[in-house]
């Protein structure tokens, strides 16, 4: 257990305990290429590698906390980067599907989190997570971790009714907020923005790969 990591995030206003713990069993170091990995303990975003970067633990857990997770959700991940965040998500809830559109870092995120970490609740695809996972939806709640001007559509569809989608909303070069978008149980949406944050864009369209099994 990472003490140093569990006292920090509950100083920064963390009060899931869940949350902290699963992110106390992680060693983020683990999710960072070995050049950056220096950095791994800094409550910073550190790059991935093809020019990505993983969001600050201290983030990581607000997103979480903020996505009120029970533990029987279907939970649905727009940009898989490192796997950190999925990491994260995978215990906390009944199963995890994550889509990255750069193959290079879906590759090392499935060797790290379903072969290394053998997270067998977790389901990796290639692809762009703009379109979400329509064979899978609805899901109960859906993570954006690429900042984007505007929800994409499919993704607001496949929410299903008392869902929360969180999502990082703004143009590339910001101002972006982290937006939180509840869905009732009549199914209508009602957002708010919970603090301004900066994130890589969500780039939409075929990135150019085999959709990943
Ligand atoms: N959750 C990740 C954060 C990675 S940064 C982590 O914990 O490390 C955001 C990721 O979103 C990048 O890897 C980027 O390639 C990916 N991304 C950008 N646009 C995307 C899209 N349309 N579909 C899927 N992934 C996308």
């Amino acid at each position: 257990m990472d003490e140093a990591l569990a006292s920090r995030l509950r100083a920064e206003g963390i009060r899931d305990e869940r949350v902290i713990a699963a992110m106390a069993r992680l060693e983020r170091a683990r999710f960072i290429p070995r050049r950056w990995r220096a950095e791994a303990e800094a409550d910073r975003p550190v790059p991935i590698g093809e020019g990505q970067t993983t969001s600050q633990p201290s983030l990581v857990a607000l997103m979480t906390e903020a996505l009120a997770l029970g533990g029987d959700e279907r939970v649905l991940e727009v940009g898989t980067g490192s796997g950190y965040q999925a990491a994260v998500l995978a215990p906390l809830c009944a199963e995890l599907f994550s889509v990255e559109r750069l193959p290079a870092l879906a590759a090392r995120a499935r060797a790290l989190l379903q072969g290394e970490l053998g997270l067998v609740n977790v389901r990796l695809r290639v692809g762009d997570g703009a379109e979400g996972w329509p064979d899978e939806a609805p899901f109960d709640r859906i993570l954006l971790t690429a900042a984007t001007p505007e929800v994409p559509p499919a993704l607001c569809a496949q929410l299903a009714p008392g869902g929360r989608l969180l999502a990082p909303v703004g143009p590339p070069e910001g101002p972006q907020w982290l937006r939180l978008i509840q869905s009732g149980w009549d199914g209508r949406l009602h957002g708010k923005d919970l603090l301004p944050v900066r994130f890589v864009p969500l780039v939409i369209g075929p990135t150019g790969a085999a959709p990943g099994g």
